[in-house]
């Protein structure tokens, strides 16, 4: 019996190092890493200044508490708040945590309004994290189930359907908050439409909502802009982010501003671990990378040359319904189910992953290079068309 909960369905590899966007198991076998640890790796495996970031914080000072100031998370703190068009932020070690102070953010800028029950808005599809609350937020029914009674407080919208706010928002003076990610990832790299999120942020304007995107995996970089809003053209309260922003060590933000930059006073939320130096000084390292090396435009130029070749090479593949996507994240819908591709894809020397069921996702390192990016669409490519 294993020591370990079987909460996963593992794949029989084990890696033991990477380099870049390739990874090795334990067999000396090379993969090209198409997923990064869902998102996480933007970076790749073993950057030069990730590593070093960790061994000279490691030197000095891993820990020591919220209780006191911590440098790190000062200097994170306003290079993030600046790359977002923030005002400030709160550092916690995962996504689910990042929502979780979104959440309560709203809902205290909810009392402070005399609601007492105050709910948010989140969309079918959505996916915010595996927390109670989270769980309760994500539109997902088959991760719900079994852990009822989930947290009441949230309003299910269909996405993409800007009446359905309208009619929420006629009909419901208990909602405090919108939240969505620009782009769902759990669920099939789903798009949220430009107009549908212009549309989002003029309700919540007229409507005193807050605004709030989970850009816990399109954020740092991995839709070509630092987020995702950015490429679009109004700024939402509250941002979440996670996944990118450590290279692999844990850290997640709730970053706000305006009047949500308010509401937060000491008391209202903390956490032992979260922001701590190793993380800090990561994340600025990691932050400061996506900028100087312009992987945000890497991330955009590498994501349409796979997309193109994606497109031509399955041009008369029958069993793609969709190919869509934003910078390096990527998905291609299938017309039936396709969990079986992630092994084949392995076996032929590439990690992907499947979301929602019937779309193969793919989140490669922000670092990859044109012959990478080649190598990992036309191999896919080739998957996907013997897939029938
Ligand atoms: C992964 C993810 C989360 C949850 O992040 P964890 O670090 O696993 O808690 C939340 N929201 C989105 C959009 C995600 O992709």
């Amino acid at each position: 019996m294993s020591a370990l909960m079987q909460t996963y369905a593992r794949l029989p590899v084990t890696f033991s190092h990477g380099e870049g966007v390739y990874l090795y198991d334990t067999q000396g076998r090379r993969y090209l890493d198409g997923i990064s640890g869902i998102a996480v790796n933007g970076l790749g495996h073993a950057h030069p200044a990730v590593v070093a970031a960790i061994r000279s914080q490691a030197d000095k000072l891993i820990h020591s508490s919220n209780l006191y100031r911590i440098e790190a998370q000062e200097a994170l703190g306003s290079a993030l708040t600046k790359v977002a068009g923030m005002d400030n932020c709160f550092f916690g070690n995962s996504g689910a945590e990042a929502n979780e102070a979104a959440i309560k953010l709203a809902r205290l800028y909810g009392h402070e309004r005399g609601i007492k029950k105050p709910a948010i808005v989140v969309l079918e599809g959505a996916f915010h994290g595996r927390t109670l609350a989270t769980l309760s937020a994500t539109g997902n029914r088959k991760i719900q189930a079994g852990f009822e009674p989930l947290v009441s407080g949230f309003v299910r919208a269909p996405r993409n359907d800007i009446e359905a706010l309208r009619q929420i928002a006629a009909n419901n003076p208990d909602v405090v908050a919108f939240l969505a990610e620009p782009v769902q990832g759990e669920s099939g790299v789903q798009m949220l439409d430009p107009e549908y999120l212009q549309a989002a942020r003029e309700i919540c304007s007229n409507e005193d909502w807050l605004m709030m995107l989970d850009e816990v995996q399109t954020g740092n970089g991995r839709t070509g802009t630092y987020f995702a809003y950015q490429g679009l053209d109004f700024i939402p309260d509250v941002v979440t982010t996670a996944k990118g922003l450590g290279n692999g060590v844990p850290i997640g933000a709730c970053l706000a501003r305006g009047a949500a930059a308010q509401v937060f006073g000491a008391g209202h939320h903390g956490s032992t671990f979260g922001g701590n130096p190793l993380a800090c000084a990561t994340g600025l390292a990691v932050l400061n990378t996506i900028e100087q090396d312009g992987l945000c435009a890497n991330a955009s130029a590498m994501g349409q040359l796979i997309t193109d070749i994606l497109r031509e090479e399955c041009a008369d593949a029958k069993n793609v319904a969709a190919i869509r996507g934003k910078g390096l994240m990527l998905g291609v819908e299938l017309r039936r189910d396709c969990g079986e591709l992630v092994q084949r894809a392995m076996d032929a020397g590439f990690l992907i992953n499947v979301a929602g069921g019937n779309t193969v996702r793919l989140l490669p390192p922000l670092v990859i290079s044109e012959p990478e990016a080649r190598e990992l669409a036309i191999g896919v490519a080739e998957l996907i068309r013997n897939f029938d």
